[in-house]
């Protein structure tokens, strides 16, 4: 089976949250159940730059005829790169891609030209398919970003080709809808019979994913509990109408983590390598990691650490005003973040005011999020919501133990201890329920407490966590049922329609 992986981001190319891990290691994944992807993706500066690094340039296509975008004919160039495992074809626009961030300006606001950026960039994969390689079975989109695939294949592409290819589209998260003033959709090429409220209109404006998830075949995000939340009017960012009339098709599917990149016994970031049935390495990344950070080198200290997008959705106020609650235990606290600069006001008040016991370091920087995942006892996670959330599945395979608030993918990966789950082999960390200062700093108490006076307990929690299963495998499994059975249904609809 072949599958076109639509993508705004992958790695090691792009980046700027966890669906770029996702597409890196869910279309590796499917081919263990049969499934072969060609991933599409723009060709970002971060991209060309690692490419020029790596003296790759790939084939160079250039198809003779343009795509309209609004009143503008853009020419369509293509880099691919079809020895990779999977096969990578880069959409090269350097007017579009060749900027310094994915989607942001300098001024930290959305680029103006974000809509034509990507009607073009899923208009270029299609014409890739029509012109070039015809023999995809499945379109697989993602996000905002990709989600006009939906809508041009069944409003432009369906009609011009006669032949109707499946879409599923994946929704990482429902509080990036992709929403745009209505003139905007002049630069997409569609006519305005769908801009209805049934369509990609969203109170007068221009809502991309919405049209996605009307025309799609199939919808799903990436948890379970997810899947259920987006329907509500608390989590459903004003979209939980449109999901609820369409949760016949929408299911929740959950991410796994990438073995390869996320494995104490081979991780190259950290300082010392370890495995559940020998964690000494683990109390050396632990002392490391205090000096890196500038704190205390203290063993007996109970170390927390946080790794996030600085968005108010990861809950990290929440977090501010835990803390001084907590200060008084023998508590360490080391964050690594980047994005919001109130946030990053509040953290530097936060390591200026326990400068003994708090450090932040703001930026993006891969090793030393290893090195926190590895370094630290605990890991804390206050998500006001969260469609799946990567961190507590890496904190679970390097024996740190996941703090979190009980929502979405935390809800599906995090079942809260007590004594009892843990001799049932069913606690895998700690959670709350509601989002509020107290209750987080209870349970960071509640973990701080088990560690101070009951460390056989806490120990076997930790080891019991590295060796929970968070691969790809179910996921990539599920993934694959579902392309089957969309293009199954496909088949015999199409079938029928002729017949
Ligand atoms: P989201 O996609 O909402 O940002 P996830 O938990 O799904 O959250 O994925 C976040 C990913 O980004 C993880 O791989 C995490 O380690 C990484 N990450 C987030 N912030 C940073 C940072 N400042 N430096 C390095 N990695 C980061």
């Amino acid at each position: 089976m072949r599958a076109a992986f639509v993508t705004p981001e992958v790695m090691p190319f792009s980046k700027t949250g966890g669906l770029a891990d996702v597409a890196q290691a869910l279309p590796l994944a499917l081919y263990g159940f049969g499934v072969e992807c060609t991933i599409f993706t723009p060709l970002y500066r971060q991209a060309k730059k690692r490419l020029v690094d790596n003296g790759q340039a790939g084939e160079r296509i250039r198809l003779d005829h343009p795509v309209w975008i609004g009143d503008e004919a853009q020419s369509l160039t293509y880099r691919v790169f079809s020895h990779l495992k999977p096969q990578v074809v880069f959409i090269e626009h350097d007017w579009y891609y060749d900027r310094s961030h994915c989607y942001l300006g300098v001024d930290g606001q959305d680029y103006a030209d974000n809509v034509a950026r990507y009607a073009y960039f899923s208009r270029a994969v299609m014409e890739y398919c029509r012109y070039v390689d015809d023999a995809f079975e499945l379109f697989h989109a993602h996000d905002w970003q990709s989600a006009l695939i939906p809508v041009y294949l069944k409003k432009l592409y369906a009609e011009q080709t006669g032949c109707l290819k499946p879409s599923l589209l994946t929704v990482h998260n429902i509080g990036y809808p992709g929403l745009f003033p209505a003139e905007q959709l002049y630069a997409t090429g569609l006519d305005w019979d769908v801009f209805t409220h049934d369509g990609l209109e969203y109170y007068g404006q221009l809502n991309l994913l919405k049209g996605g998830i009307v025309w799609a075949d199939a919808v799903n995000t990436v948890s379970p509990t997810y899947a259920l939340e987006i329907q509500t009017a608390e989590q459903g960012m004003g979209l939980e109408g449109v999901l609820a009339h369409h949760s016949d098709k929408l299911s929740g599917i959950l991410n796994g983590i990438d073995y390869s990149h996320w494995n104490p016994e081979t991780d190259p970031h950290l300082p010392a390598n370890y495995a559940s049935r020998n964690r000494s390495g683990k109390k050396a990344c632990k002392k490391i990691l205090q000096y890196e950070m500038g704190l205390p080198v203290r063993s007996s200290v109970f170390l927390l650490g946080v790794i996030s997008r600085l968005d108010r959705q990861k809950g990290i106020d929440l977090l501010l005003d835990a803390f001084g609650r907590i200060a008084g235990l023998d508590v360490q606290l080391v964050v690594l973040g980047s994005g919001d600069r109130k946030i990053q006001n509040g953290l530097t008040d936060l390591a200026t005011r326990f400068p003994e016991q708090v450090s932040v370091e703001f930026g993006y920087d891969e090793p030393l999020a290893h090195r926190i995942i590895a370094g630290c006892d605990a890991f804390a996670m206050p998500s006001l919501y969260e469609p799946c959330g990567l961190t507590q599945m890496y904190s679970h395979r390097y024996g740190t133990v996941p703090i979190v608030r009980a929502t979405g993918g935390l809800k599906d990966t995090v079942v809260d201890y007590t004594a009892r789950r843990l001799n049932h082999g069913q606690a895998s960390g700690f959670s709350f329920s509601e989002a509020q200062p107290a209750q987080l700093a209870e349970a960071i108490a509640r973990a701080a407490r088990l560690f101070f006076t009951d460390r056989r307990s806490w120990n076997k929690l930790s080891r019991w966590i590295m060796r929970l299963d968070h691969s790809w495998n179910a996921s990539a499994e599920a993934y694959a049922r579902l392309y089957q059975q969309l293009i199954e249904t496909t088949q015999t609809t199409s079938g029928a329609s002729h017949g």
